[in-house]
């Protein structure tokens, strides 16, 4: 097979030394990849042609082997306070349209997006909509940093290396320590400087609670970690979060507190979606107390986003409130998430990626175009 006619690399899934190795590979000095660097990260720009500095015959045989390639855009919806989502394509499989979604949600001085780290998820959390699809794939690093890359791109971040995406969440579709491999990447390139170079407590992982790779995250970087806890006790996690069956409560905070002390991490943040009679009562609210007061812990509580087949409702304001002020009263700070982007189904657990497959049906004697949900 020629050159030409293998797949390209896209360079969006590589970290400044693999890039470098890339272009020496390519027979190229080691300081060409300090120049992509700059126009890919710093410019925002993908087309190897305008990148003038780096001359004709290396600028050709980059586009031979190479490409600078976000996910394409299917869809994009901006909701009225501003938050917009968009839904990325991610290949087909079955015969099926598959789909990521990214979010971007902008509040004063900040601009935080939203990504996914899986198409669909494997771990079946009872109230999470992702996770009812089911698991279909691994993103690749290129597809999770691309993400990044394309909403930068597309809300304006400019050639003078301004950038709309301040602060990055790994809180979309998937659990990204079940991704590892790719997610390691995407972090590294998130947080150097000759990359995206988002100081290490604006970039935060959220997992459900693989015990093993938290240790591992530990060694490898230093991002902000959010740990969905959903539950003070083991009888209510195993059911709410069943990954706790393998990994209980214990164990999941003796890694996070290990986290912490290996990253001299300021906090750990804590989710507890509010679920209607199912852990949002006092007692929850007790036993959650004893397990975090006196650690380096915030709790965010999360309003319930219900969706289509599910058993579980939304807490109550008041229920809410008495929990917070509970669990403030104890010394453990707690908030609760404002809810961003309802209208668009932009909120936690919504991203499902639910796909519109074109498809053409006969109306009458016309034959018309629609859009078919799969
Ligand atoms: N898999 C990772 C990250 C993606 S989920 C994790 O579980 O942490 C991001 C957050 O959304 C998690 O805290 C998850 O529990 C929460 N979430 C999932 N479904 C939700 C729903 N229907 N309503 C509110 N939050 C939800
Ligand atoms: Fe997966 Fe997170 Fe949803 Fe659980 S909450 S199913 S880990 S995406």
């Amino acid at each position: 097979m020629s050159a030409a006619a293998a797949p390209r690399t896209n360079l969006l899934g590589l970290t400044p030394a693999e890039l470098e190795a890339f272009v020496v590979a390519l027979g190229e000095k080691p300081y060409r990849a300090r120049q992509l660097l700059v126009w890919i990260y710093k410019r925002w720009v993908s087309d190897f042609e305008a990148m003038t500095d780096l001359g004709k015959d290396l600028r050709r045989r980059l586009a031979e082997v190479a490409e600078v390639r976000p996910p394409e855009v299917v869809s994009e919806h901006a909701s009225a306070d501003g938050t917009r989502k968009w839904l990325l394509r991610a290949g087909r499989s079955d015969g099926r349209e598959q789909a990521i979604e990214a979010v971007f949600i902008p509040e004063v001085g900040r601009g935080t997006l939203c990504i996914s780290s899986q198409v669909g998820c494997a771990l079946d959390c009872a109230f999470c909509s992702t996770g009812a699809q089911g698991f279909n794939r691994n993103l690749e690093a290129a597809e999770i940093v691309g993400q990044v890359w394309l909403a930068n791109r597309l809300l304006g971040a400019g050639p003078a290396g301004e950038r709309a995406v301040t602060n990055v969440v790994l809180m979309g579709m998937g659990e990204p320590l079940a991704n590892y491999r790719a997610v390691l990447p995407a972090l590294q390139l998130f947080l150097d400087d000759r990359a995206f170079d988002l100081s290490r407590r604006r970039v935060t992982l959220s997992t459900s609670g693989l015990v093993p790779q938290i240790y591992r995250l530990a060694e490898d970087t230093n991002v902000a970690l959010a740990v969905s806890l959903h539950a003070p006790n083991d009888a209510l996690r195993n059911e709410l979060v069943p990954i706790n069956r393998r990994h209980p409560i214990a164990e999941l905070l003796a890694a996070c507190w290990h986290y912490l002390d290996a990253q001299n991490g300021r906090s750990i943040t804590f989710e507890y979606v509010m679920l209607d009679g199912v852990n949002d009562r006092p007692e929850h609210a007790r036993e959650l107390a004893q397990l975090l007061a006196g650690h380096d812990a915030k709790v965010n509580l999360i309003p319930f986003n219900p969706f289509a087949g599910n058993r579980f409702r939304r807490s109550s304001a008041e229920a809410v409130t008495a929990f917070r002020d509970y669990l403030n009263s104890r010394g453990v700070t707690a908030t609760v998430r404002r809810t961003r982007g309802d209208d668009i189904d932009a909120a936690c657990g919504q991203l499902a990626g639910r796909v519109h497959d074109r498809t053409t049906v006969r109306l009458g004697q016309k034959m018309v175009a629609v859009e078919v949900q799969t």
